[in-house]
């Protein structure tokens, strides 16, 4: 194994952030131009946008729009430097972490890996059902969703009930806003790709193993999303707890069984946890257990952001929410803090306050919880999407991605729908630079 090892001067200075995801890519960009040498480390070479994973996965959007590329973000801060490797092992004792590309020495170490999707130890769901974690995994489900209907036109009458059932696990934001975008691709887009197929045949399960979907949100915008979602034909278990899956049928834990060769994961996380991190620090859903100031308990130079830190604290008892503003706040408190360390100032701990959550179902059809007011349908589908493109990273990405939506709304249609499978060399070369999904 080469040893890369970051060749910059001025040892106390390295700083090594594992993961550009919301807090990772924050934390470095706050301290571009800083006394910070910077190695950027991330098993991909670009940032995703995860709240529009599902709009790939349903090809309103293409993947490029809610990506961005690492190198170009950092391409005017001489202090940051990108390294496109997965992490295999951190050593605190020796203060290196080992990647597939090498061995690099740090002084500070920031954690900020995320969560990776929790199938509970289930194998067979594990090797049978879809996630959505990534954006290669979006992609994935986006060509499985096309391919479904291709096979359909040529499927036996026998084979066609797990084709044209389609069964999404997790009544969360995410497995909400999917099924929404699923019953529109049934009623919008497929009759007319399809005109030979019977839709009426096409089933869209959302299973829930909660009494509620959306079940953090207030008890108005879980009954309005429900709603909205049984309004468009989607149906809806609550108190649907998944047992088992073969990749043909869904057992429930009621006995309740559904055919389909389409089950969607969205129903859990766990920590993405580096190799060589104690297990004593480990929290509930596999997060590593911080102070107030994002410090590993018991170490000094290693620190955690993001959905892998869990940070108990008198309003957040049981830790912060795993959500993109909590990521990038950290990063952005934690970056305040980084430099006053170096300046030989207080660190400050970090105060969270939630502005708000919201979930989209559909065309006009959102739910919005602010801290005072709580608002759903047309206002609220407009203020989801202001803020999403607001949050998406570049102009030129906002704009695309604008230009879309527009599109779609004016037409209930999209003109994303190629089904783009990897070749053989493809394969062989993702496998080749390691970066190949398991
Ligand atoms: C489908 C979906 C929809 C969501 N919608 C919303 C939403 O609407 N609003 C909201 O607030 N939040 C939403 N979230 C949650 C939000 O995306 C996370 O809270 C946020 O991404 C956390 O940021 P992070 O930086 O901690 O982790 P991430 O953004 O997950 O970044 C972690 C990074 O670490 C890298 N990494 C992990 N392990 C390794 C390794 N071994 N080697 C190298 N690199 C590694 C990953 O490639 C990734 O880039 C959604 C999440 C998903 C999956």
């Amino acid at each position: 194994m080469a040893t890369s090892a970051n060749r910059q001067s001025d040892s106390s200075s390295r700083l090594i952030i594992l993961g550009a995801g919301f807090a990772g890519l924050q934390l470095a960009k706050k301290l571009r131009n800083s006394g910070y040498h910077i190695t950027l480390i991330d098993q991909y070479n670009y940032h995703q946008f995860q709240p529009l994973f599902y709009q790939v996965a349903t090809a309103r959007l293409e993947p490029s729009s809610i990506s961005f590329p690492l190198r170009k973000i950092f391409q005017r801060s001489k202090n940051v430097r990108v390294r496109n490797t997965k992490v295999r092992e951190v050593n605190t004792a020796e203060q290196k972490v080992v990647t597939e590309d090498g061995v690099f020495q740090y002084d500070v170490l920031v954690i900020a890996t995320g969560c990776t999707t929790n199938f509970f130890g289930n194998k067979n769901l594990e090797q049978y059902a879809y996630p959505m974690k990534s954006t290669t995994e979006a992609i994935t489900l986006r060509n499985r969703i096309l391919l479904n209907f291709e096979d359909a036109l040529n499927a036996a009458p026998d084979a066609l009930e797990e084709i044209m059932n389609i069964v999404v696990v997790g009544g969360g934001p995410t497995g909400v806003e999917l099924s929404g975008s699923l019953a529109e691709l049934k009623k919008n887009i497929l009759p007319r790709d399809y005109p030979d197929m019977d839709f009426s045949k096409l089933n869209v399960y959302l299973l829930e193993g909660s009494p509620n979907t959306l079940s953090a949100m207030s008890a108005a915008s879980q009954h309005t999303s429900q709603t909205y979602l049984e309004n468009m034909g989607v149906q809806v278990w609550v108190n649907a707890v998944v047992q088992d899956y073969d990749g043909h049928t869904v057992v429930l834990k009621d006995g309740r069984q559904i055919k389909t060769r389409n089950l969607i994961w969205a129903a859990g996380i766990t920590g993405n946890v580096p190799a060589g991190i104690s297990k004593e620090v480990l929290a509930r859903g596999n997060r590593i257990k911080v102070d107030q100031c994002n410090r590993v308990v018991g170490m000094q130079n290693v620190y955690a952001i993001g959905d892998i830190a869990y940070m108990e604290t008198p309003e957040w008892p049981n830790g912060h929410p795993q959500m993109a503003n909590v990521a990038g706040k950290q990063a952005t408190h934690l970056a305040t803090n980084l430099q006053a360390i170096k300046n030989g100032n207080k660190t400050k701990q970090f105060r969270y306050k939630l502005p708000g959550t919201m979930a989209t179902v559909g065309k006009r059809k959102a739910v919005v919880d602010l801290p005072f007011i709580s608002f759903q349908g047309v206002v609220a589908w407009l203020f989801w999407m202001f803020l999403h493109l607001m949050l998406i990273l570049n102009a030129k990405n906002k704009l695309i991605i604008f230009i879309n939506w527009a599109i779609s709304y004016f037409t209930n249609d999209t003109t994303l729908r190629l089904i783009l499978m990897p070749t053989r060399k493809q394969v062989e070369m993702a496998k080749q630079h390691h970066s190949i999904e398991e």
